[in-house]
């Protein structure tokens, strides 16, 4: 199977069109499956930078004065056109991410999902109005769009993070600057194509490739209203701290280490599948990924040769092969990075009982296979750092006291699960863990979009969260009030309580 990523060099989107200047700095793009160079991206700097945001800056104005039920039509072709795609989508997100395919294609459910949810926003926008506070006087609100906002996001999701982005703060009238990541750059300008396909104006949808550089002239241009960012936890706090002292909104979702808690009176085989889609799935590339099982009391024995068993028949391969159940790492540097964790956890006392370094490759790509580590210490650098690769570490505990303890201990806060039978158990869990997501019997506790998504601790930085939550971060408040009263009355020195006017 050959897989067609169609553009050689993938190009800035600017104003409705590809920009690509044929000098400049570029960057190569790998298929992790193969290791091949198979394209790659101009790398932006601040003049590619400042022309996407004057291109945004004047589509801003139109934009958010064109009615609301307007936008969401752009929205609604938007999205009937990504449905035609999806399978040209998949097999880019596949080709330059590595995940399989049918993952894939779960990523881009959930991007429609959030298009879905961004359509309702327009029922948000509208306020709340408090009639006759005063003698002739009414009090009301309403959302404002806040010119333009950017966006920087991670290689481990292409589609489904920018969408969740950019069709948010583009229903709630802005316009959108993109920065996707340079290692999977293409699936983002073939969005803002289908975008101006569906007819949203030139500009409201722009993209900039490029790393740091590109990254932070965004941050600091003055026509950038808001950013939001989503990758690991170091540029997260870099990137939340450089947008507040630029006075700027922020919203920096960073990095993970999810916990499933796994007590003895839970469903053990459905723990353990629970336990291999969640930590292997994707390779481990998910922010949402299971990286710690905290086994309680006598699950831990039962449990581990269960997960042991399911890690060694992982079928491991390239995304685009059927039956593939993991693809490979997205680079070498990943590769290099999962081996010595690997390696140090031995030396620092883990007990590997699969190591996933022992996988004969699929061929010359990324590929390491599922690694499960017994008996980890909290002190341990495999249990304080994210290795964001398919290990899996296993934390014993005494009780579900301990195993909360653990948990809310630790500085990430993204996910959390139980499994159990007990009620008692799964409430008192959820009401006393350190998380923003929390599951009860399910292996990845990502809410349905009609929630909000975002994580507590070092996990999240900034306020509001994305999908749901996300009409708040990309509008702002206004609050008017007002009198028509025949005859108004007359000049008042005082600061007087609304009733009494
Ligand atoms: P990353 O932090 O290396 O890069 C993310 C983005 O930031 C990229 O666009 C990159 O070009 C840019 N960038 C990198 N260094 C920068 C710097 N110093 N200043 C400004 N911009 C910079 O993350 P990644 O490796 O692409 O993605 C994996 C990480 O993302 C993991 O830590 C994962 O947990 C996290 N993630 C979190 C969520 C969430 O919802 N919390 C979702 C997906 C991924």
């Amino acid at each position: 199977m050959t897989i067609d990523v169609s553009l050689d060099t993938v190009p800035h989107w600017i104003g409705g069109a590809a920009m690509s200047s044929a000098a400049g700095p570029r960057a190569k793009i790998h298929d992790p499956a193969t290791g091949r160079v198979i394209g790659t991206v101009v790398l932006g700097g601040a003049d590619a930078v400042d022309d996407a945001v004057m291109s945004a800056r004047t589509a801003a104005a139109a934009w958010g004065g064109t009615p609301s039920p307007a936008r969401a039509s752009v929205l609604h072709r938007f999205r009937a056109l990504l449905h035609e795609q999806l399978d040209d989508l998949a097999w880019i997100i596949t080709a330059e991410q590595g995940k399989t395919l049918a993952d894939a294609r779960g990523e881009l459910a959930r991007a429609i999902e959030a298009i879905d949810v961004s359509l309702s926003v327009v029922q948000q926008l509208k306020g709340e109005y408090a009639e006759q506070v005063a003698n002739g006087v009414d009090t009301y609100s309403f959302r404002q769009p806040l010119g333009v906002c950017a966006g920087i996001t991670p290689f481990n999701f292409p589609v489904m993070v920018p969408v969740s982005m950019f069709a948010a703060a583009i229903a709630c009238g802005n316009a959108f600057v993109l920065k996707p990541s340079e290692q999977v750059p293409s699936a983002a300008v073939r969005l803002a194509q289908i975008a101006t396909d569906a007819g949203l104006p030139n500009g409201v949808l722009n993209v900039v490739h490029g790393g740091v550089e590109a990254a932070e002239a965004l941050i600091d241009h003055p026509d950038v209203a808001a950013v939001s960012f989503v990758g690991s936890t170091p540029v997260a706090r870099a990137i939340y701290r450089r947008s507040a002292d630029a006075g700027k909104k922020v919203q920096a979702l960073g990095g993970a280490k999810n916990h499933m808690v796994v007590l003895p009176d839970a469903d053990l085989d459905a723990a353990a599948d629970a336990l291999v889609s969640a930590a292997y799935g994707a390779a481990g590339q998910r922010c949402m990924a299971v990286t710690v099982a905290v086994a309680v009391g006598a699950a831990a024995d039962a449990l581990v040769p269960k997960i042991a068993e399911r890690a060694n028949a992982f079928k491991v391969g390239p995304g685009a092969a059927l039956g593939t159940d993991m693809g490979p790492l997205i680079s070498a540097t990943a590769l290099d990075r999962v081996r010595s964790a690997l390696q140090r956890s031995v030396e620092q006392g883990g007990r590997l009982v699969v190591d996933g370094r022992k996988l004969t490759p699929p061929g010359a790509g990324y590929f390491i296979g599922p690694s499960l580590v017994d008996g980890v210490r909290v002190e341990s650098d495999l249990y304080r750092d994210e290795v964001f690769g398919p290990v899996l570490s296993v934390l014993r505990t005494e009780d579900l006291e301990q195993a909360l303890q653990i948990v809310n201990d630790n500085p990430y806060g993204n996910g959390a699960i139980i499994f159990t039978g007990s009620g008692a158990a799964a409430r008192r869990f959820s009401r006393e863990v350190s998380a923003g997501s929390v599951g009860i019997n399910v292996p990845i506790p990502v809410p349905i979009s009609w929630f909000g998504f975002g994580g507590w601790g070092d996990s999240r930085f900034g306020d509001d969260g994305l999908n749901y939550d996300a009409y708040r971060f990309y509008t702002r408040s206004k609050v008017i009030t007002q009198r028509w009263t025949d005859p108004t009355p007359g000049p008042s020195p005082h600061f007087v309580a609304a009733g009494s006017q």
